[in-house]
């Protein structure tokens, strides 16, 4: 008999969003008359903006032509795309990134999950407790990590906790690591790092020898001017963090699939023999052999972002969530509830009332308010005390939800 990769039998996780389908259906079965909102998982709900979807609807005419038929892309990403990037996402900001140090890919979920390929087996990896559940996943599935104690915490991993005390903002660790993952804006927390936060990280990283892999999916909802967008606007970080961004939340492509990684060619890992090499050139080769590219219509439409009138629909879709998000948190604020998180993220990390924990709140949200949440404790032992609710709703589905949560 073929074995198995035992070390997927260690993963607890995986166990959070089938818990909240489970639920949500049971309540669905025995309460056929409920109208449930979903505000628990983050999946956008508006259609892609109309020159984006314009843009993949002419690509796909282009592709049924001899003359302007594409096949396999190149391997990082058609020129049109990567130059659009490096300059309407970094160079308009000052931070400089080249168009070649820029991987294009059909996620950030699967860029943060692979990343982890390329560094040897006995790194230490640190992440943040509460975290977005495929760091560690991944790094468990590889062989990381030893077995998860009651709490949900693997053996072998540093856990950073982000708690309400030091403002959501990952501390650093009490020792070496190797491999640092940071997201900001949070996801679940909906805090952001501030440049202070981020420079702090990068000169660990410097002194430690360590890499950051910086996940800024959700960049586009910082409103503040101060918040860094990129961890590349920190100076020295070039040779120290991988950053990944992703049209999902954006653009509305959770279903389309597009986002990209960037390895900085300073970026350098070490060998146990003499001679450090370049991740960028070990992330081409991971890449080149397990990856065929993103299609020509979805990155067309990703270049469509960055038109005029892409980039102003693109920003309608995230002021519309964010105008969810503000509603949420003046009116949860408002009916007593403690809420973090909303300002520059699409999420809210809000606290449980006394005496009820994540997913004791979970149900009475669920069940006399007919609203599904996240609860906190699914994103590991610190998130417990606080359910999340996401921005990624129609208005009149959050205000409806929110006169529900006031009536409780
Ligand atoms: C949604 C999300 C992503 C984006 O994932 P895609 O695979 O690009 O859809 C990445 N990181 C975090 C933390 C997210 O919440």
């Amino acid at each position: 008999m073929a074995l198995l990769n035992e070390n997927y039998l260690k993963l607890k996780a995986g166990y959070l969003f089938p818990e909240i389908g489970r639920r949500t259906a049971n309540f669905a079965v025995s309460h056929p008359e409920a109208a449930i909102i979903k505000m628990g998982i983050g999946d956008v709900v508006r259609g892609i903006p109309r020159p984006v979807a314009d843009a993949m609807k002419d690509a796909c005419e282009e592709l049924a032509h001899d003359e302007s038929f594409h096949g396999y892309p190149p391997a990082q990403g058609y020129d049109f795309l990567l130059d659009a990037i490096a300059e309407h996402e970094f160079g308009s900001r000052g931070v400089t990134v080249a168009a070649d140090e820029i991987f294009l890919s059909d996620g950030a979920k699967c860029d943060s999950a692979n990343l982890q390929e390329i560094f040897a087996i006995d790194q230490i990896v640190a992440l943040t407790d509460p975290v977005y559940p495929v760091y560690c996943d991944s790094n468990v599935m590889a062989g990381r990590t030893g077995d998860a104690d009651s709490s949900g915490r693997y053996a072998g991993l540093v856990y950073l906790p982000c708690t309400a005390d030091n403002g959501f903002s990952p501390p650093l660790p009490e020792g070496h690591v190797d491999l640092i993952y940071l997201c900001s804006p949070n996801n679940p927390t909906g805090a952001v790092m501030s440049k202070q936060d981020l420079a702090r990280w990068v000169d660990y990283a410097r002194r430690e020898k360590a890499v950051i892999i910086f996940d800024a999916a959700y960049e586009a909802y910082i409103n503040d001017a101060e918040i860094p967008h990129s961890i590349y606007e920190i100076d020295g970080a070039r040779e120290v963090a991988i950053e990944m961004r992703s049209y999902s939340k954006t653009a509305g492509f959770t279903g389309v699939r597009c986002a990209f990684t960037v390895v900085p060619k300073e970026l350098l890992g070490g060998t146990r023999g003499d001679g450090d090499v370049s991740l960028h050139s070990l992330w081409n080769r991971r890449q080149s052999t397990k990856y065929n590219g993103v299609s020509y219509p979805v990155q067309r439409g990703a270049a469509a972002c960055y038109t005029p009138e892409g980039s102003a629909a693109v920003r309608d879709l995230v002021e519309f969530y964010m105008g969810n998000a503000a509603l949420m948190k003046t009116e949860l604020t408002a009916a007593g509830y403690t809420v973090f998180g909303g300002d520059n993220a699409p999420y809210l990390w809000i606290v449980c009332p006394p005496g009820i924990d994540s997913w004791g709140f979970f149900d009475v949200l669920l069940q006399k308010a007919n609203v599904v949440s996240t609860p906190g404790a699914g994103f590991g032992s610190a998130g417990e005390g606080y359910v999340r609710l996401s921005a990624f709703q129609q208005r009149d589905r959050v205000e409806e939800a929110l006169e529900r949560i006031r009536q409780l």
